[in-house]
């Protein structure tokens, strides 16, 4: 194993968010076993679906610039540099979308619908998404939500939200706020 196969690896494997390098991996399972007619024993397996999820064990928050490729832990290569050289970024955002993409707008996960009908997967796995409200519009839905995301500037905060909206983006107010603290003694190295 050569460890200068991805370049630095101190400048991404690390928190996005505190900078801390502690970092777990959480491994999901799901085998699918053929079973055997004669013995009842399930044997060949026909698929495995894995999920990898990288945390961080300072701060406790999911790293969606890490993912895991041949059991090793590697960067996201279009955002892994924006995450962990930026800043959070807040934006009072709208977005409007058909109703169709909206899987439920009431009761449990509500939240979660809209917010993957608004961005998809980024809204739910790198965002931080609070739903204020939502109204509908004939058949459309829109949703009015604060996000806050991690970027270098303005201009790629507001290209980031842009790119991951899946309707009609309205950005209301987008600001800067300040990175949490890094611990000073990672910060020594
Ligand atoms: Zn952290």
């Amino acid at each position: 194993m050569t460890e200068e196969v991805n370049g630095d690896r101190s400048a991404w494997l690390r928190c996005y968010r505190c900078w801390a390098r502690d970092l777990e991996v959480q491994l999901h399972y799901d085998a699918i076993l053929k079973v055997d007619p004669e013995t009842g024993e399930p044997s060949d397996r026909l698929d495995e679906v894995s999920d990898a999820v990288v945390q961080c064990l300072r701060c406790l928050h999911d790293q969606p610039h890490l993912t895991v490729h041949e059991d090793r832990v590697v960067p996201v290569e279009d955002r892994w540099e924006r995450m962990v050289a930026g800043t959070p970024w807040v934006a009072s955002c709208t977005v409007t979308v058909d109703q169709d993409q909206v899987e439920s707008c009431s009761g449990e996960g509500a939240a979660e619908s809209l917010t993957y009908g608004a961005f998809g997967e980024q809204g739910v796995r790198e965002f931080f998404t609070h739903v204020r409200f939502h109204k509908h519009d004939e058949e459309r839905i829109i949703i009015h939500m604060l996000v806050e995301l991690y970027a270098r500037s303005t201009e790629e905060a507001s290209e980031v939200l842009e790119g991951a909206s899946r309707g009609t983006l309205e950005l209301t107010s987008l600001a800067e706020e300040s990175r949490p603290p890094a611990h000073a003694q990672d910060e020594a190295h």
